[in-house]
């Protein structure tokens, strides 16, 4: 343990011999005296003492001022000071010391006992202190260590979503191409053969979408990125869409597919319809993948009702291959499947639950999974809703050919993009619906067109070279003709991350269309944008 250095100040010499011999049975103690209250004052300036014995009765500088003397040094206000006195033990005396700063008194004549363990005492206390004081220096070191830790989390982070935005946009474009072409393929004379190719094309290019879709979903959920977007809609026309679908593959497969929706199911909820839809469909491909014959069947039933708050659980069932019991709690896990065999058999990258069980968790709402081994598996997902009860969905077109939709007239595109092949595949679907199309390669070229051109709308890029969409669009929607600064402009972000897209809108963007898109959806958008012309 740490010797404490203790002063013991009295003018009379004899006193100080008698009370160091008296305290040198004190364990941890280092013991310095003067007879001079100036020099004991230096001592107390250039040492660390920490226990002060003064004698109140002093020529010159008494006991009283002495303390006051050290309290009003920041150098030597930590010194206990205990006083010696041998005047009186009335209270206004005791008041005097106790108010100067001192902490305890002493009455002479010293009993030994009293004396020894008093001062003890205050040698443990100020041990404790001590040991307080570096406890708090470590708590700090620790606090600040958090500190540091938590602002690298926080730069990972952002360096993580900066990677999945590039990475989004850099693997979702070439992909918007390729799907693109295969659309404009699909609507030219083919024969069998190349029909053939064409749907391989397009199986093989969807399940490439839907990797790197699995990949950038479970990302963006593990950095807390992924945000439910809720609306009011028809879980009913949900589950048909879904049904119909699934059928058409199921029966691929020879399979039975029925849909069992309970009578008590609300028409409108108000949910995430995206998020709901790809959990039952991420259940339904899985019973699909692993049913060789039999049937699968897609429940939706009410299990309890409270107000307006419906308890709805959504079941898959199947007749497939089933899940060994202790292989049950592990497909939750990200990459992991119900054994080694799996993968070399049925493909896959052990996401698709793991993304479910998240999705679940963000609706407030939970994953179960029941199978019995070769004879088949059920998976649900169960959560509230808030019934809806006056809402108009939107009328939708309901058309998948895009070469069928009723031409425009007299509209004239600007089109800025620095992808060739996605370039390309958007000329041809826009001249597909009659539009006269120009195309930028980069923001810079696209406000020159502008300048030289007056477009009906116009369609964006958000990365590009020289010129970012973004500068485009501020620019534009701030020229000096207010013709053109009004040009409705939609911007084509391969992003999936929301605020990107927040950007494009606070960047003055009229609309937003991801990649790869669907044509039709472009369509309405274009047509909603372009009606409102003047
Ligand atoms: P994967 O892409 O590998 O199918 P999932 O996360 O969707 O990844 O599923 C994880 C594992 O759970 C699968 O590899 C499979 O072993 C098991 N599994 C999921 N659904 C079923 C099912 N309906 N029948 C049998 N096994 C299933």
């Amino acid at each position: 343990m740490k010797h404490v250095n203790l002063l013991i100040l009295d003018d009379k010499e004899e006193n100080t011999i008698s009370l160091s011999a008296l305290l040198s049975e004190v364990e941890h103690i280092n013991i310095i005296s003067s007879t001079d209250p100036n020099e004991a004052l230096k001592i107390c300036w250039k040492n660390d003492i920490a226990i002060a014995l003064v004698d109140v009765q002093m020529p010159e500088i008494n006991g009283f001022e002495f303390v006051s003397l050290l309290k009003s040094n920041p150098k030597t206000n930590h010194i206990m000071a205990i006083m010696v006195t041998a005047i009186s033990k009335e209270d206004k005396y005791l008041l005097k010391g106790l108010e100067s700063g001192a902490v305890d008194y002493l009455y002479k004549p010293l009993s030994p006992e009293i004396t020894v363990a008093k001062v003890t005492s205050f040698v443990r206390q100020i041990h404790i202190q001590e040991e307080i004081k570096q406890k708090n220096i470590a708590l700090e070191e620790s606090q600040r260590q958090l500190i540091l830790a938590k602002e690298e989390a926080e730069e990972a982070r952002r360096s993580k979503e900066s990677f999945l935005a590039n990475m989004s946009h850099e693997i979702r474009t070439p992909i918007n191409g390729i799907v693109g072409i295969i659309h404009i393929l699909r609507n030219t004379p083919l024969n069998d053969e190349q029909r053939d190719w064409i749907n391989r094309l397009d199986s093989a290019s969807n399940s490439l979408l839907l990797i790197i879709n699995d990949i950038l979903d479970i990302s963006k959920i593990d950095s807390g990125m992924m945000k439910i977007e809720y609306e009011s809609f028809s879980i009913h026309k949900k589950l048909t869409d879904i049904n119909n679908f699934f059928k058409i593959k199921a029966l691929d497969k020879n399979l039975a597919f029925e849909t069992d929706i309970d009578p008590q199911l609300p028409e409108y909820i108000r949910s995430s319809p995206i998020r709901i839809q790809q959990i039952i469909n991420n259940f339904i491909s899985n019973a699909l993948k692993f049913t060789e014959e039999g049937k699968i069947t897609l429940q939706a039933s009410v299990m309890e009702q409270v107000g307006s708050q419906y308890t709805i659980k959504f079941t898959v069932a199947d007749t497939g291959i089933g899940i060994k019991p202790d292989a049950i709690e592990k497909i939750f896990l990200a990459f992991e499947q119900g054994d080694d065999g799996i993968t070399k058999k049925y493909g896959g990258t052990g996401l698709g639950l793991a993304i479910v069980k998240r999705l679940a968790d963000l609706l407030h709402g939970k994953i179960e999974a029941k199978s019995t081994y070769g004879e088949g598996s059920a998976f649900s997902f169960q959560a509230t809703f808030e019934k809806v009860d006056d809402f108009r969905p939107e009328e939708t077109i309901d058309t998948t050919a895009i070469s069928s939709l009723r031409k425009f007239d007299n509209v004239r595109i600007l089109v800025a993009e620095d992808n060739e092949l996605n370039s390309f595949m958007l000329v041809h679907i826009l001249k597909s619906w009659g539009c006269e199309v120009d195309v930028a390669k980069n923001g810079r070229i696209a406000i020159e067109y502008v300048n030289q051109h007056d477009y009906d709308l116009i369609m964006m890029d958000t990365h590009m070279p020289v010129m970012s969409g973004f500068e485009a669009i501020q620019e534009i929607k701030t020229h000096p003709n207010p013709q053109k600064a009004y040009t409705p402009i939609i911007t084509i972000s391969a992003s999936v991350l929301q605020h990107e897209q927040a950007a494009a809108y606070e960047a003055g963007a009229d609309s937003v269309i991801g990649k790869p898109f669907d044509p039709i959806d472009l369509y309405q958008k274009i047509d909603k944008l372009i009606s409102k012309r003047v």
